[in-house]
């Protein structure tokens, strides 16, 4: 019987080890290792941030809901894969053998390289639930007393999209306090234009968040490099197309959110033809490692590379429904390959992603994610906010009741056209 090592229970291993669990049926055992006890929703993040979600609304122990479906469940987190010997060291000493390994653990987030970066320095975070609750515990101070913000994504980041939600659900937030008036705020961008989002644009992204940004009276810097920040100021070099430096910016803040960049994760650094020079996973098609065929990743810890090259470094986003592709096609090939098959099946790489501005929101299509593209599409309008919350609603159902593709995915995305695995003459960049 097969053994199906997930590591990470978040966003893209829950539903792995649910679908995996279907369909290896009695053919095969599934593990979760979780780093802790809980998943978390992490798109709801910024709503906590600003008090607008508990911590316990979009968070729930993983252990209970994997049981019921007979997916054993460790939350001692993995410290390192021994690849040449199928097995993973937990982090209290524990060996556990795999036959098959499925890497789902995020990113590391790099706030490590930019001076006063980070959590434990002078930015906020919305990575993770702990980082938003400490957001949002800082929020509640600078609403007490505020001046400007400071908001965005540093150089190397890949997920730009949160970023421009949280400033908008901050900005909402300040006008339903009556204190928008008293705080200047400036978005600071690696994207060498507003709306590029990693994707190089998708529709007209550049022309809708640059109005909105404008309507908002949020002012803005692209192409730009954070240098270092301290207490209560950054410090800002801001490029121009051609890569030459244009401008210094030392922008006063009292309070700052900025998405760092992400590297791969720990548990699979320095192993050879394992990961690429930022430690994310290098897979092939079939999300299975070159070296190591028994070695699948999905989601924010998988190598794919940038969409094109930008005057200050960007990454490419992995966002929530691509990381489901990702998950069918993985599952379907670990259970080819249980059987002695070939693996088959390859994710579409579709980006469809929701991003709420509080009281309205933003939505973007791209179909595939690397241009040129098939359906290229973006969206404004109170309808998105309204989506937004019942996907959250929808989601944590879904991770609790164990169904791995109910209604929704069946219905309304075959609908528009979106599927999660690739037709034979269907063609998108190849991983990297
Ligand atoms: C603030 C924010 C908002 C986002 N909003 C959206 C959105 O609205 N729509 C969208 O499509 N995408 C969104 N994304 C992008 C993407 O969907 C999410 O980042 C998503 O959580 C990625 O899923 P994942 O499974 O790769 O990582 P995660 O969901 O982060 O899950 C990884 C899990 O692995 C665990 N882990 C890490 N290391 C180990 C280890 N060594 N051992 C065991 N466990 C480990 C982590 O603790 C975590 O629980 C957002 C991203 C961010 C940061």
């Amino acid at each position: 019987m097969a053994h199906v090592v997930v590591i990470g229970a978040g966003i893209g291993g829950m539903p792995m080890a649910y679908e995996m669990r279907e369909k290896l049926g009695a053919a095969g055992r599934v593990t979760v290792i979780g780093n802790g006890p809980n998943f978390h929703f992490v798109p709801s993040n910024p709503w906590v941030a600003v008090g607008w979600r508990k911590r316990e609304d979009i968070e729930f122990a993983a252990a209970p809901f994997l049981d019921k479906h007979g997916i054993a469940f460790n939350p001692a987190g993995v410290k390192h894969v021994h690849a040449q010997r199928n097995q993973v060291e937990l982090n209290d000493g524990a060996m556990l053998d795999y036959d098959y390994l499925v890497v789902a653990t995020g990113p590391k987030l790099a706030f490590d390289e930019v001076d006063g970066l980070g959590p434990n320095a002078y930015t906020q975070s919305i990575c993770h639930v702990d980082h938003a609750v400490r957001a949002g515990e800082q929020w509640s101070r600078f609403v007490a007393d505020p001046g400007p913000i400071v908001v965005g994504a540093v150089q190397g980041a890949s997920c730009f999209g949160p970023a421009y939600e949280f400033a908008f659900i901050m900005e909402t937030d300040l006008r339903r306090r009556k204190i928008r008036d008293r705080v200047p705020m400036t978005f600071v961008t690696a994207e060498p234009y507003i709306g590029h989002l990693g994707l190089g644009g998708v529709g007209d992204s550049k022309g809708m968040l640059e109005a909105a940004l404008r309507e908002k009276h949020i002012k803005w810097i692209c192409n730009a490099k954070v240098d270092r920040i301290e207490a209560d100021k950054m410090f800002v070099t801001e490029f121009d197309e051609s890569g030459k430096e244009k401008k210094k910016h030392e922008l006063p803040f009292k309070y700052s959110m900025m998405l760092p960049a992400f590297k791969g994760p720990d548990a699979v650094a320095g192993i050879e033809g394992m990961i690429n020079p930022r430690g994310f996973v290098l897979i092939d098609e079939f999300q299975r490692n070159p070296k190591y065929k028994n070695i699948y990743a999905v989601g924010v810890c998988v190598a794919i590379p940038p969409v094109e090259v930008t005057p200050v470094p960007t990454g490419t986003p992995k966002t929530g429904y691509m990381i489901e592709s990702m998950v069918t096609a993985a599952v379907a090939n670990v259970a080819a390959a249980a059987q002695g098959k070939d693996p088959t099946e390859r994710a579409t790489w579709n980006a469809i992603c929701l991003a709420d501005m509080g009281d309205t929101g933003i939505a973007f299509v791209a179909l595939p994610q690397i241009p040129p593209r098939n359906v290229n599409w973006f969206a404004e309008g109170k309808w998105v906010h309204l989506a937004k919350v019942a996907f959250e609603k929808y989601f944590i159902r879904k991770m609790k009741k164990g169904t791995s593709e109910p209604i929704y995915e069946k219905y309304v995305l075959s609908a528009l056209g979106i599927k999660k695995l690739r037709d034979g003459h269907q063609t998108t960049a190849t991983p990297r």
